[in-house]
């Protein structure tokens, strides 16, 4: 493959792995990627959860105010005799906390928040709720907060747009009043440990646990990895001596689960609508049992991404066929295990992301190869026939040069001939070398140049020099045939690149003309500036040629019906040459012509240093004439 192709298929397939990364990053900041990263969340949380409930005691223990202690005890109206009722039959057990989640902000009946105020007080290890109402905290009444250890906030974090609470912020602040939230503050009661704050580290220390945070984030979310339904006892207040062994120093959360009352009811990650007090308790036990998790930050991910789409553009760019989708299978295989992994090692990877990422460049990269495979095999098909073409023609044409060489040199050697004849002779060895030699080169230059391995020289020359020196040795062959050669303007400008080249690809056109016109008839030459390039035109009143035929003549060894037919000796190689010299030049051919009218080649390149200024203006074209630009 020439290196021209070679570095095109590289910028192409990189191009190809860049658009796979982006769309399939893109793709995972969308909702319906998030909603994915959430189902993927739920799953490992249920998944996990299930095999740690197998041995698992739960600290925590809901001591539920449920339908059938409403209507047992009256309803509602009847909270507080409720709550201090429930309170003295758990004081009577000893759990070690008891968070309350029920507000207590305004007064009741005396006598029941004088009896409540009383059951509060006996109570050990009490935890009250407190709520921000717009940016004042709303706290129990003064006799009530005096037994609690610590008031703690009940708010919970925005519900995830799929509608399930999977965070609590920890710390809720109004100015500088800042409270902890519930859950945390009936774990560190339990501990018996305080709420440090770490000075180098947005995490939390309570004893031994650190809580760690993610840095930036706000309100120190704490994403709760829900254990399975049940496993946090769940007792209703009528029940709770019966359940005396679950409630024996453990962190009770005492608070109201009748449907009827509830005011906060939340979906879990089982997709079960739960009341915030259970809620409250799954934070306690995720910090009980160290299940922290933090997301994982933005340039992990975006790091990741980028792994996986260079990862599949160097599988299915070195590892050879059929192994390479073996290998990728792989590398699919770990865009899955790796949020997998890294959330049993307590960060919560987007799964969606990555994932499509890995899949999208698995299957851009596939494609690319097949591509590529396949253009490869075209190139290499019609290189081998554009080899066997010039096999025929090397055949071909060195024949007629060679038969002449040898049977000459035959007759020279057999007979003894008259001076002149043995002169003549000699002299068509002479010239039929030459011609052989020539068509060897010009052959050679062709593959060379097509090849990318001739290397253009770059030097500034003056184009009319070019001009003149090919004008020089095109007249005497035009004179054969009575043509006029016209300078219709002095060609003055600058061009850089490979003079000899140019001279070559110029003297070609002057030629060509000459060869496809009748006698007696004019060729014009021309040099304009236009724009900062020059248009170097040979105008010819020749045999020209129609738009289907002009698509092929920069074709190697097309030749039109008309010049075959024209008697003239040609190859159809000279018109690839002097394409290919000009796009090396960074240059573009334009021809014009009308058959029977004649046809008009032009080869623009830009004049590095024109001096001319770019006033002139490009010759007009004749009206019916056909254009052909390359
Ligand atoms: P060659 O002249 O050896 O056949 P070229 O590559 O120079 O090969 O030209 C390719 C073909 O383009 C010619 O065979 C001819 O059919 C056509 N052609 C080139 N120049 C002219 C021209 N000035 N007028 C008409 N036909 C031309």
């Amino acid at each position: 493959m020439s290196p021209r192709i070679l570095r095109q298929n590289t910028v192409l397939y990189i191009a190809v792995l860049a658009g796979c990364f982006v769309a399939g990053f893109g793709l995972g900041l969308t909702p319906v990627g998030m909603r994915f990263d959430y189902v993927f969340y739920d799953f490992l949380t249920k998944y996990s959860a299930a095999i740690d409930a197998v041995s698992l005691k739960s600290d925590a223990v809901v001591v539920a105010i449920d339908e059938q202690t409403l209507r047992a005890k009256g309803g509602m109206r009847n909270i507080r005799p409720i709550l201090s009722e429930a309170l003295d039959e758990l004081a009577k057990i000893g759990p070690k906390v008891v968070a309350i989640d029920v507000v207590l902000a305004d007064p009741g009946e005396e006598d029941d928040d004088a009896k409540l105020a009383a059951s509060l007080a006996r109570t050990k290890g009490l935890i009250l709720d407190c709520e921000l109402i717009g940016n004042k905290w709303e706290d129990p009444l003064p006799e009530f907060k005096a037994s609690a250890v610590a008031l703690g906030h009940v708010h919970l974090a925005e519900q995830s747009p799929d509608g399930v609470s999977r965070q609590i912020p920890l710390e809720k602040k109004s100015g500088g009043d800042r409270r902890w939230a519930l859950s945390l503050d009936a774990f560190s009661a339990f501990t018996g440990q305080p709420i440090i704050e770490s000075s180098s580290s947005p995490s939390l220390q309570i004893g031994k646990t650190t809580i760690p945070e993610p840095v930036g984030a706000e309100g120190r979310p704490l994403m709760i990895r829900y254990l399975p339904p049940r496993t946090i006892p769940n007792i209703s207040a009528l029940d709770i001596q019966k359940n005396r062994g679950y409630i024996r120093d453990s962190a009770v959360f005492l608070g109201i689960t009748a449907l009827s009352a509830a005011r906060d009811r939340l979906t879990n990650s089982y997709g079960n609508s739960v009341p915030g007090v259970e809620v409250h308790a799954q934070a306690f036990e995720t910090m009980a049992l160290g299940h922290f998790l933090i997301p994982s930050g933005g340039a992990a991910v975006l790091g990741l991404c980028i792994v996986f789409a260079i990862a599949a553009g160097l599988i299915f760019l070195y590892v050879p066929g059929w192994w390479a989708y073996a290998v990728d299978l792989l590398l699919l295989g770990a865009a899955f295990w790796i949020p997998f992994q890294s959330f049993h090692r307590g960060v919560v990877f987007p799964f969606f992301g990555p994932v499509v990422v890995a899949w999208i460049a698995s299957a851009g990269a596939a494609t690319s190869k097949y591509f590529f495979v396949r253009r490869q095999l075209r190139t290499s098909e019609s290189e081998k026939s554009r080899y066997q073409q010039a096999i025929h023609w090397v055949a071909h044409e060195m024949r007629t040069p060679l038969t002449a060489i040898q049977g000459s040199s035959e007759i020279m050697t057999r007979y003894k001939l008259p001076e002149e004849k043995g002169k003549q002779l000699s002299e068509m060895i002479n010239s039929e070398s030459k011609r052989l030699a020539r068509m060897i080169q010009t052959f050679l230059d062709v593959e060379r140049l097509a090849d990318g391995q001739m290397d253009l020289k770059k030097e500034s020359f003056a184009a009319g020099d070019v001009v003149e020196s090919c004008l020089k040795r095109v007249r005497p062959i035009a004179e054969r045939k009575n043509i006029q050669i016209y300078l219709d303007t002095p060609v003055e400008a600058m061009l850089s690149g490979d003079r000899e080249l140019m001279e070559y690809a110029f003297y070609n056109l002057l030629t060509n003309a000459v060869k496809y016109s009748p006698a007696e008839t004019e060729i014009h030459v021309s040099g304009t500036i236009s724009g900062g390039e020059l248009r170097l035109s040979v105008r010819d009143q020749g045999i020209g040629m129609d738009a289907h035929e002009l698509k092929s003549i920069f074709k190697k060894f097309y030749r039109t019906k008309r010049a075959e037919a024209s008697g003239e000796v040609g190859t159809g190689i000279g018109l690839s040459i002097v394409e290919q010299i000009v796009t090396h030049h960074n240059g573009r051919m334009e021809v014009e012509s009308e058959p029977g009218k004649g046809s008009c080649f032009t080869i623009i390149v830009t004049a590095s240093n024109p001096k001319v200024p770019p006033a002139a203006e490009s010759p007009a074209k004749s009206p019916n004439a056909e254009t052909f630009n390359r």
